[in-house]
This record gives structure tokens, sequence and C-alpha cells, in this order.
């Protein structure tokens, strides 16, 4: 009774909100939408979502982290997403009818008409290989749910690469796995929906 009332207490001061989307606990903590960051971090309305992009962190941080360095970022970067994913589960920054900026294409459809999913520790190799597996894991099941929640498929599917070039999800692409990811998908995908 005790963590209950502890967890509402803290979900009613907007710090611990969680929910499980697919089987992963996700928790909402939006950039906050102060003047800088409506300017930098907020799209404006998204009015089509037709992708989903998939990107990696390039360090090996935690979720929690990359969020709040997002969240307090000041270098005049348009720079935003949507989830960051970590092997304890998901933290959604921005709302989903906003477009965010990361997919490095200005005003095309990545940005415009894409969801953005950070899959963080991407640099944990040897000792800490299994935060990013995990990491991965719970993205792929939330990327599933997103597909189901908005009537896409695995074919909706996008590197950041595809966008713009840049070589994200770097993890993924070295492994030369993004066509065993989008297999992964469709599995959690296939079960969510039986
Ligand atoms: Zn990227």
């Amino acid at each position: 009774m005790r963590a209950v009332l502890t967890a509402l207490m803290l979900c009613l001061a907007g710090l611990g909100c969680r929910t499980y989307h697919n089987g992963v606990p996700v928790r909402e903590a939006l950039v906050e939408p102060n003047a800088y960051n409506l300017k930098y971090k907020y799209g404006g309305k998204m009015s089509d979502l037709r992708y989903i992009t998939i990107h990696n962190t390039w360090n090996s941080a935690p979720a929690q982290r990359e969020r709040d360095y997002l969240n307090n970022r000041p270098d005049k970067v348009y720079i935003s997403y949507h989830f960051v994913v970590d092997e304890q589960g998901a933290i959604q920054t921005m709302p989903l009818d906003e477009c965010a900026w990361h997919a490095g294409d200005g005003r095309g459809p990545g940005n415009r008409n894409s969801l953005g999913i950070e899959i963080a520790r991407s640099r944990c190799y040897g000792r800490d290989e299994q935060l990013y597996r995990q990491a991965e894991e719970n993205a792929v099941n939330l990327i599933a749910w997103l597909l189901d929640r908005y009537k896409l498929s695995v074919d909706d599917l996008r590197m950041h690469k595809d966008w713009s070039g840049k070589k994200c999800p770097h993890r993924i692409l070295e492994e030369n796995r993004w066509d065993e990811f989008k297999a992964r998908v469709a599995v959690s995908l296939y079960n969510l929906q039986r």
C-alpha cells in the first residue's frame, strides 16, 4: 500500500509515471516546454505519422542522462526525438503528435512524418555488452507497440541513415543487422496482435 501511494505521489509530481507498452516500462519525462526548448526542440504538430526512425546514441550513457542532456542542451542546435530506450525501459521525451528534429532532413519526411527512437548504451561493449543488448530488446518491443498503435508495418521502419546518409544507428549498421532487427520487430508485432 505504501509503495502504491509513493508511486501515485511521484506520478502526481510528474516524476515517476510509468506504464507498460508491450512489456516495456515507459516513463514520460517530456522536454520542458520553456521558450528555448519550444524553439529548438518542439517542431510543431505532426499532421501525418508515416514512419518510425531508429537511432543509436553513439555513447554509453543511460536513457535518463540522455533525456536530461536533451532537456538542458543549450547549444542552439535543433535536436530532439520522441523516445530514448535503455536496459531499464523507455523514456518519452516529446508528445507523439509533435514533430522532432532527429532525421537530418530538414523539413523532409524524416523529421515531419516520423517518430524518432534513440537506442542508448550503443557504445557498451565487452563487459557491458548486455546493457546494449537489453536496450535494443526493449526498443524492439516498444517499436512493435508503436507500429500497432499507429497501424504501421515493419516496412515503415527507417534508419536515420535512410533520411540523411548519417551512419546511424551505428551499432546496428556496424553489426550488419538491420534486416535482423526488423525481423525481430515483426515477431514482436505478430505476438502482440495474435
Ligand atoms: Zn541518428
